[in-house]
C-alpha cells in the first residue's frame, strides 16, 4: 500500500500534474529485429544468440520485415501518420548487458507521428496525443539471482538482445494518475486487438516509464519533471504517481525545488526514490546508422498493412451495443479481449436470441468465474455452450433455474455445457399439466386470504404463487405455463 506524504487536500488542489508516457511493447515476431534467432521469451540464457545481436565485429543487422508492419499496424491503431521513410540511428551507451555499445534505434525521423487514443474520464471523453511511435531494438538482461554463484557474481542473458520493440512516447496530456492508468489499459487492449505484442508485463513485453511534474494550476510554463522507471504494473504505476505527485507538491510548498532526475519505484514501501546522478547522466550521441538504408513504407505497402486492421475495441463497443441490443456495460465486458468479442459474436449469431447470450454471459458465466478466480478463456463453458443452453431457455425445454444449476455443475466437473446437459440426461422442465394443477388446487386451498386479495384487484400476489409453484416442483416447472395456469384458476 502507498504511504503518501501528507500533503493537504488544499496543497493538491492548487497544483495541475503533468504527465506523458513511454510504452515499450515488444512486438510478436518470431525472430529478432536484425537477425533470425529465435525471440522467444523463456529459453536458457543465451542460446538465442547470434554474431548479429551478440554485437560481435563485422556482423552486419538485416532489418525484419514482419517488425516492420508490427509497428506500422501498431501505429494505425493509435491513428499515427506513418512517415513513408524513417531513419534507424545508434543509441550510444555503455551498459553491460549491450554488447554493440549502442541500440539500433530511431531518432529525429521515427516511423509514426501524431496519433491519438481516447480515453474515458469522470463520465467524459479525453484525447491524448501520441507524439511518436519508432521502432528499436531491446538489450539483454542482467540476471542477479537464480544460479549458484549469483551471490558473488551478475549474469548476463543476450537472447532479449534484439528482441523488437515499438516505443510508443505520448504528449504530456495526462493530468492525473487515474487518467495515466486509463491511457495504459485502452493501449493495452487496442495493441492486444491487432495482435502485434501480448503485452504481458511479467514478461516484460510491455514496459512503461513516466515523466511527470507539477504546475501552479494557470500556469503555462512546465514544472521540473522527474521520471519514474521500471514500474512492471499498472497499479504500481498508478501509485507510483500519486505518491510522486504528491512528493513534488510537498516539495514546492515547503520552499523546495525539483529536482530532476530518474527515480524507481518500490512497491513495497509505496514510494519512489531517486537513483544515484552518475547513473543518469546520458550523452546518446545518436547518429544515423550506417548498416541500414532509410526503412521506407509506401503507400502500396502501407494500404496492405492497414487491410489487417483489426475493428478495434471502441468501435466494435459501439456496434455491439447496436447490433445486439445490449448495455455499453455489458458491450465493455464482452469486448474485454479480441477473442472474448470475436467468440461472443460466434455464438450470438448462431443462437436463437442474441440479447439472451449476452445476459448469461454477464449474469451467469462472469459472476461464477470471478468466483472460482478464473479467466474467460479458462471457462469451462464456451460461448458455443452458452448459446445451446440460451436457446434451451428459449424455447422453453430448460427453466432459469434448471440453467443455474447446470452451470454450477459444468464449474464443478470442469466441462463444458452440451456435455452437462447430456450426462444429465437432456432433461427437460416439467410440461406435465395435470401434476402443476394439483399443486395449485392445494395452493389455493391453503391460502384464501391471498386468493381473496387477488380476486379484489391486487393481482401482483400472483408472484407468491407463482413462487410457490416452482419451489415445490423443485424448480423443474414451466413459469409461462405456471402463470396461465394460475390466472385461470385465481379467477375462480
Ligand atoms: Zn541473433
Amino acid at each position: 500500500m502507498a504511504t503518501l506524504p501528507a500533503t493537504s487536500v488544499g496543497a493538491r488542489a492548487k497544483y495541475e500534474p503533468v504527465i506523458g508516457l513511454e510504452v515499450h511493447v515488444q512486438l510478436l515476431t518470431d525472430t529478432k529485429i536484425f537477425c533470425s534467432c529465435s525471440a522467444k521469451f523463456g529459453a536458457d540464457p543465451n542460446t538465442h544468440v547470434c554474431p548479429v545481436c551478440l554485437g560481435l565485429p563485422g556482423a552486419l543487422p538485416v532489418l525484419n520485415k514482419k517488425a516492420v508492419e508490427f509497428a506500422t499496424l501498431a501505429a494505425m491503431a493509435l491513428n499515427c501518420r506513418i512517415n513513408e521513410t524513417s531513419i534507424f540511428a545508434r543509441k550510444n551507451y555503455f551498459y553491460p548487458d549491450l554488447p554493440k555499445g549502442y541500440q539500433i534505434s530511431q531518432y529525429d525521423k521515427p516511423l509514426a507521428e501524431h496519433g491519438f487514443i481516447d480515453i474515458k474520464i469522470n463520465g467524459g471523453s479525453k484525447k491524448i496525443g501520441i507524439t511518436r511511435l519508432h521502432m528499436e531494438e531491446d538489450a539483454g538482461k542482467s540476471l542477479h539471482d537464480g544460479f549458484p554463484d549469483a551471490a558473488t557474481r551478475t549474469g548476463i542473458d543476450l537472447n532479449r538482445a534484439g528482441t523488437p520493440l515499438a516505443e510508443i512516447v505520448s504528449e504530456p496530456d495526462l493530468s492525473s494518475a487515474d487518467e495515466a492508468y486509463e491511457y495504459l489499459t485502452r493501449l493495452r487492449e487496442i495493441i492486444l486487438y491487432t495482435g502485434v505484442s501480448d503485452c504481458n508485463m511479467e514478461e516484460g513485453s510491455l514496459r512503461c516509464d513516466a515523466n511527470v511534474s507539477v504546475r501552479p494550476r494557470g500556469q503555462k510554463e512546465l514544472g521540473t519533471k522527474t521520471e519514474i522507471k521500471n514500474v512492471n504494473s499498472f497499479r504500481f504505476i498508478r501509485e507510483a504517481l500519486e505518491y510522486e505527485i504528491d512528493r513534488q507538491i510537498e516539495v514546492i510548498e515547503s520552499g523546495g525545488k525539483i529536482t530532476q532526475e530518474t527515480r524507481l519505484y518500490n512497491a513495497n514501501e509505496g514510494k519512489t526514490f531517486g537513483m544515484r546522478s552518475k547513473e543518469q547522466a546520458h550523452d546518446y550521441r545518436y547518429f544515423p546508422e550506417p548498416d541500414l538504408l532509410p526503412l521506407v513504407v509506401d503507400a502500396k505497402w502501407q494500404a496492405e498493412i492497414r487491410s489487417k486492421l483489426p475493428e478495434l475495441p471502441e468501435i466494435r463497443r459501439a456496434r455491439m451495443v447496436a447490433d445486439y441490443g445490449i448495455t455499453e456495460y455489458d458491450a465493455g465486458v464482452l469486448t474485454a479481449s479480441k477473442s472474448l468479442a470475436d467468440q461472443f459474436e460466434s455464438a450470438a449469431k448462431a443462437a436463437k436470441n442474441s440479447k439472451r447470450v449476452a445476459n448469461l454471459v454477464q449474469g451467469e458465466l462472469m459472476g461464477r468465474l470471478k468466483a472460482k478466480n478464473l479467466e474467460i478463456e479458462q471457462s469451462p463453458i464456451s460461448m458455443h455452450g452458452v448459446a445451446a443452453s440460451a436457446d434451451l431457455v428459449e424455447s422453453g425445454t430448460i427453466s432459469g433455474k434448471m440453467l443455474k444449476d447446470f452451470y454450477d455443475l459444468c464449474f464443478e466437473r470442469g466441462k463444458d455445457f452440451p456435455a452437462i446437459y447430456e450426462e444429465e440426461g437432456r432433461p427437460q422442465q416439467s410440461t406435465d399439466t395435470s401434476g402443476i394443477e394439483k399443486i395449485i388446487d392445494e395452493l389455493i386451498a391453503a391460502n384464501p386470504k391471498q386468493v381473496e386479495q387477488y380476486r379484489a384487484g391486487k393481482t401482483t400476489v400472483i408472484g407468491f404463487f407463482v413462487g410457490q409453484v416452482m419451489k415445490a416442483s423443485k424448480g423443474q416447472a414451466n413459469p409461462k405455463m405456471v402463470n396461465d395456469l394460475l390466472v385461470g384458476k385465481l379467477k375462480g
